[in-house]
């Protein structure tokens, strides 16, 4: 009975056998092709770019159509000028510069052309970049000059021996390789000047009434923004599999002449990290740096196991609870998209391989 079992069940092995190999002799060339591709793109490594405009009080009551349909397009822009890098096999780095000069070069957000003015009407602008193979990171801070301050932070990470560079030093040292300057002039935007004017107006009002302000030595009043923040970032993960992250800023409006925010420091308001994660934030900086936001996030994945948008969450978490505000958006190493914001809205988008395109401003919806 057993012997008759194992015979009769090779003999139906050795059939299908048969009729898959004369069915595969009936396949034509291009049919072989056709399988083997669909093998190679399901084990291909998927590509996956995220990005934000900012986070803030941006609200669907204050948006008109136009502006909304702008930023969209603008964000759509982004988004594809970097997942075109990624799909001509460009690396994660190229891809994060690509969406993010797109984003730079457009007045609607706080970096590049439209960053904000500080206290004394100028801009100062701060980016960085790393790169979450090697940890090798660059970061500009303070400058006033350079069109795209993330080709700068990738200059400072890919020619010197640093991670930061600050002011003029900085302006000098990327001068020689060719990146574009412009006259400080190019920055200004009439919406900006605005809210510089607002800002101070609200704080003359603060100092005329100072027995509200917060008498700490050495503490100043609460710093003062119209909270629409509209610092740029970028996290993308190439075909080899490696991450990128990159950030970019004109500040806060209003800030104090030489005060640096969390955007060029690296673990503050960037870190990529193949192990676990890539992640850019926007907020108040003070919060982003006082947490080590971006790094935190990485570590909570490292060490505590969590997924993505729980690293995400709780680091929000920890910056509402001091006071702070803002968002986050980040991407794994499998390519998973994550954001968050304890703001009104925040501009974010994403592109991935499997299709999937999504933009959104206003309140979380998942
Ligand atoms: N985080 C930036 C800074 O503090 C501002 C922003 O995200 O809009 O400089």
């Amino acid at each position: 009975m057993h012997a008759f079992i194992k015979r009769s069940t090779l003999t139906t092995i050795l059939f299908i056998a048969a009729v898959v190999t004369s069915c595969q002799e009936k396949q034509s060339p291009a049919e072989v092709k056709t399988a083997q591709n669909q093998t190679e793109s399901i084990t291909e490594k998927p590509l996956a770019l995220v990005i934000h405009g900012g986070a803030g009080t941006i609200k669907r009551e204050n948006m008109t159509e136009e502006m909304e349909a702008a930023y969209r397009a603008k964000l759509q822009e982004a988004l594809d000028a970097g997942y075109a890098v990624l799909e001509a096999g460009g690396t994660s780095v190229e891809a994060v510069r690509s969406a993010i000069n797109i984003m730079e070069d457009s007045p609607l957000f706080n970096a590049g052309k439209g960053a904000v003015f500080n206290s004394l009407g100028k801009h100062e602008l701060d980016a960085s970049i790393m790169e979450g193979q090697t940890l090798n990171a660059g970061a500009v801070a303070g400058v006033t000059k350079i069109r795209n301050p993330i080709d700068a932070a990738i200059l400072v990470k890919d020619s010197t021996r640093h991670v930061m560079l600050s002011g003029a030093g900085a302006e000098e040292f990327v001068g020689q390789y060719g990146i574009t300057m412009v006259e400080t002039s190019y920055f200004d935007t009439e919406k900006r000047r605005e809210q510089l004017h607002k800002a101070q107006g609200k704080e003359k009002v603060m100092l005329d009434h100072s027995s509200l302000l917060d008498k700490t030595p050495g503490r100043d009043a609460a710093p003062i923004d119209d909270h629409k923040y509209g610092t740029v970032g970028c996290v993308a993960l190439d075909k080899e599999g490696n991450l990128a992250a990159g950030t970019s800023t004109g500040g806060m409006t209003n800030k104090k002449f030489g005060r640096i925010g969390d955007s060029p420091i690296i673990g503050a308001g960037n870190y990529a990290n193949n192990l676990t994660c890539g992640v850019s934030c926007t907020g108040t900086g003070e919060f982003f740096i006082r947490t080590l936001a971006a790094h935190e996030a990485s570590n909570l994945m490292l060490y505590k196991g969590m997924k993505v948008d729980q690293a995400l969450e709780e680091v929000i978490r920890q910056i509402q609870e001091l006071g702070g505000d803002g968002g986050m958006i980040a991407l794994d190493k499998d390519g998973n998209v994550a954001w968050d914001f304890n703001t009104a809205g925040m501009y974010r988008a994403f592109r991935k391989s499997t299709g999937e395109n999504k933009i959104e401003i206003y309140e979380k919806t998942q």
